[in-house]
């Protein structure tokens, strides 16, 4: 049994350089459902942080409203006591006045506890729904990524079968074929050799001489395309 010819080699070499070139770009082209489920993942996060820093300001606000709620109610005992020591009907106008000045000021305060206080807590409801549930959507994350990872490690382990292929393909062409190829290559886009499809270059579609293809069918020599300059390779078929 004879081994693989020259041209059998070169198609083969190909097919391997292209593979490794399309799995590279695979491996390192994050899939679009990934990126989609990374984005959603970090924007819960966010949202998270989001409520926490406002559920802290609602917090630090309702202190201050309290606050001001107290020093109302300090004046407004003070303005009733000073009610009680009037001389005149002019003062006593005065002071009504301010006392009615700051029951407007406690009532629209409270109003304001009261609104912060449904804040705070729809915040703190909302914050430990999300803190509950956000260890098992790390963990579901976690596991999305990893999978991406193992088909990774996957694809890099059939890089590195294909460059041993190449590698030793190479080894077994005479030096002059290989520089060709390689030549031929990078000038041809990465078709160098190009199958014979129904009697015509599979990468030109012109159609193939009959002479020529009396040569090829011989197998002895290598033939070019007359249009496009590629070495053609015919697997056999009619
Ligand atoms: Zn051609």
């Amino acid at each position: 049994m004879s081994g693989p010819t020259l041209l059998e080699q070169l198609y083969r070499l190909q097919d391997r350089l292209r593979f490794v070139q399309s799995r590279q770009r695979e491996r390192d082209t994050v899939p679009e459902e990934l990126s989609e489920v990374d984005r959603a993942y970090r924007e819960r996060v966010e949202t998270l942080d989001g409520i926490r820093e406002r559920l802290a300001e609602a917090e630090s606000e309702r202190r201050r409203a309290e606050g001001d709620l107290s020093d109302l109610q300090e004046k407004q005992k003070k303005y009733q006591g000073q009610l009680r020591s009037v001389q005149s009907s002019r003062e006593y106008g005065a002071v009504l006045n301010e006392i009615d000045g700051v029951d407007k000021l406690i009532r629209t305060t409270e109003d304001r506890v009261l609104a912060l206080d449904e804040e705070i807590e729809n915040a703190r409801k909302e914050l430990e729904a999300r803190e509950e549930s956000l260890p098992r959507e790390t963990e579901e994350h976690e596991e999305k990524l990893k999978d991406w990872r193992t088909t990774q490690r996957g694809i890099d382990d059939e890089l590195a079968a294909a460059a041993t292929e190449i590698q030793e393909i190479e080894r077994q062409m005479p030096p002059k074929d290989r520089a060709e190829f390689h030549r031929l290559i990078e000038k041809k886009g990465g078709v160098a050799i190009a199958r014979v499809s129904a009697g015509s270059c599979s990468a030109c579609h012109v159609k193939i001489r009959p002479a020529a293809m009396q040569i090829l069918k011989n197998g002895k020599e290598i033939v070019y395309c007359d249009s496009c300059k590629r070495i053609l390779y015919w697997d056999g078929q009619p």
